[in-house]
């Protein structure tokens, strides 16, 4: 098995999906009590929010860079970021570390498109739903997606709910009405599916249970990074 090298902490409230998500799909592969070859670099999560607000991208890359390389001087083939928003620095990161970046977007537009979406409702933090960084390189996969995201009232709320809530270690009942909400107006505005764009939505937000069909970024990823780390073993393949 390959060894996932994760930097997280960008909440650690999500890190510790990815961590569970990964190991439980790793048990149900192999069988038994498997578990992940892992390694995770966990960042403090203030230092890097105030990174994203004083605009220091370069800094916040050469952070996340760094804990990159450690991952690998450590044995990690491959790197995920585990937070959609510090993929605005994902490049930088992939090209300062040896091991393959997996990168968010990728496999959240691959999985869209696979299901035969094409007008999927951006769910995230104002960096990704405002830098850019995201839509376009949705767009430029040429996999026929045209994202949509909220409008500037909305997005204000559901910035605000990733970071003064999910981040937070707060689920709250009302701020997932108000989620669904959004979502309601999307779908009547012509929106066929959700991104759940923001690795802690899917602590607020069930996507099989939205007025239109979720897609969780953080489940996308950890799948990927498991299908990297079992590479061609059979599904049958008993745990060592
Ligand atoms: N985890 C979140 C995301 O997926 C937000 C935290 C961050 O700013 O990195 O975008």
């Amino acid at each position: 098995m390959r060894t996932i090298g994760l930097i997280g902490g960008m909440s650690f409230e999500s890190s510790a999906v990815y961590y569970r998500l990964i190991n439980e799909m790793v048990r149900d592969h192999l069988g038994g009590i498997a578990s992940a070859e892992l390694i995770m670099h966990s960042v403090n999560f203030a230092e890097i929010v105030a990174l994203q607000k004083a605009g220091d991208w370069k800094g916040a890359a050469h952070r996340l860079a760094t804990a990159g390389q450690g991952l690998c001087n450590a044995g990690a083939d491959c790197l995920l970021i585990c937070t959609n928003t510090m993929h605005l620095v994902a490049d930088d990161v992939a090209s300062a570390c040896p091991a393959p970046l997996i990168n968010i977007i990728d496999e959240t537009s691959k999985a869209l498109a696979s299901a035969g979406r094409r007008r999927p409702l951006l769910l995230a933090t104002r960096y990704t739903m405002e830098h850019g960084f995201y839509t376009d390189r949705m767009r430029a996969m040429n996999l026929g997606l045209e994202p949509m995201v909220p409008d500037e009232s909305d997005r204000a709320t559901t910035h605000s709910i990733i970071f003064d809530e999910l981040c937070a270690g707060k689920v709250v009942d009302s701020s997932r009405d108000r989620l669904i909400a959004i979502i309601e107006k999307a779908k009547a505005a012509g929106a066929d599916s959700i991104i759940l764009g923001c690795t802690e939505i899917c602590l607020i937000l069930d996507p099989d249970h939205l007025p239109l069909p979720g897609f969780d970024s953080t489940t996308i990823h950890a799948r990927a990074a498991v299908d990297f780390a079992l590479g061609s073993l059979p599904l049958s393949a008993a745990a060592e």
